[in-house]
């Protein structure tokens, strides 16, 4: 009896928690950070968290939760010696492409989870959801000659771009044509599967500089190889040109400016004179006139540590890029890069070091059907349920 008595208190000490109730353990899981990696693995815990974590509504609570704003997972690099992808957050290297080594693709962009490669020495393209491993190819469009450039961004009028990854998308190129010194530009759609018109502008002597567009409102700037910026209306497919970038303030960045939208939906740019890192806005003057403006300066000195700041001498300090998505700008310091949150004014260094220049930010939230992995060996595919 008394053996069965010991056996039930035994039972009784094995006996299973109380589950929390849902609403408390949502609660809980909202408050994980919002790297993927920390829902990834609370879907492992059990089947009814798996349930929980990708439920819909959870999912939208929890980009809520983070301000709508999705973590930096890494960029793209096109420099020679580090990798393709550079990851800047624990935890997620993306399956390779093509479960092929990633040389000979060169990225174009990133925007709205979603990356744009070319293979070298072909006309082919990828866009790559490097969240779920969604993989599309397609062509170049078939008229370019001359500089090109293009970018991929979500076809869904969202207010916030968090999950976008069951979305239609955009692939935009632009190009220059030789024979009539036009810009071109040209829209793919993932749900047509085709190129449509090709729309253009001349502007003799001039090219599309290869580096990220700005997103502003439906307008996409690129670059020209002046101080020149061509814009492109996504809605009534126009090209136009708007108002050059001062020369001599770009002359004193060296070269090294980075297009953005501003935090109140204008065009903008970034650039690094000595230690001081420039944001200037485009507005309209008391004339109406728009006019390139300085609107703040933060001087890296507060931020970079005092050894750092001391090596600086003699080096160029660069913006090399930009993640719109999540408002954080990319500071190029020696053979470091650093990391600015520009709502927080948090700085975080990259670990892996090397010769960096126009990186290509990659920002995404949890996405169930998420693919982990450094290599096609550690891809791991979660249940979709
Ligand atoms: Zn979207």
């Amino acid at each position: 009896m008394d053996e069965l008595a010991g056996g039930r208190r035994r039972a009784d000490s094995c006996a299973p928690l109380p589950l929390l109730p849902d609403d408390m353990l949502a609660e809980i899981l909202l408050r994980l950070p919002p790297e993927p990696i920390h829902l990834f693995r609370a879907s492992f815990v059990s089947k009814h968290w798996r349930h929980l974590v990708h439920d819909a509504r959870f999912l939208r609570r929890f980009r809520e939760f983070h301000g709508g704003t999705p973590p930096v997972l890494g960029f793209f690099n096109n420099q020679p010696g580090p990798s393709l992808f550079v990851p800047t957050s624990d935890g997620f290297a993306p399956a390779r492409p093509s479960k092929r080594s990633t040389d000979g693709w060169w990225a174009l962009d990133c925007r709205h989870g979603r990356a744009l490669l070319e293979k070298m020495g072909s006309r082919k393209l990828l866009v790559w959801d490097l969240v779920t491993g969604d993989q599309r190819y397609l062509r170049h469009p078939a008229a370019y000659q001359g500089i090109y450039h293009g970018t991929v961004l979500c076809a869904t009028g969202h207010a916030h771009h968090g999950d976008c990854h069951s979305c239609p998308f955009l692939v935009v190129y632009v190009y220059s044509r030789r024979s009539d010194s036009a810009i071109c530009a040209c829209v793919w759609s993932s749900e047509t599967r085709v190129w449509g018109e090709v729309t253009s502008i001349v502007i003799p002597s001039l090219s599309v500089y290869p580096k990220s567009p700005a997103l502003v409102g439906n307008t996409l700037y690129w670059l020209l190889q002046n101080s020149s910026i061509i814009e492109y209306d996504l809605g009534n497919h126009i090209l136009g040109l708007t108002e050059e970038f001062p020369y001599e303030a770009r002359c004193s960045y060296q070269g090294n400016i980075v297009l953005m939208p501003t935090e109140d939906g204008l065009l903008g740019l970034a650039g690094v004179q000595g230690l001081n890192l420039h944001l200037w806005s485009l507005v309209a003057s008391v004339d109406g006139l728009p006019t390139w403006t300085h609107q703040r300066v933060i001087d890296l000195k507060n931020f970079l540590a005092p050894e750092v700041v001391a090596g600086t001498f003699n080096y160029l300090v660069e913006a090399i890029g930009f993640a719109q998505d999540a408002g954080v700008i990319f500071i190029y310091v020696r053979s470091s890069v650093y990391m600015i949150h520009l709502k927080s004014m948090q700085i975080e260094e990259v670990s892996e070091k090397g010769d960096y220049a126009n990186i290509l930010p990659y920002t995404s939230f949890y996405a169930p059907g998420i693919t982990i992995g450094g290599g096609d060996d550690q891809a791991e595919m979660l249940n979709k349920s």
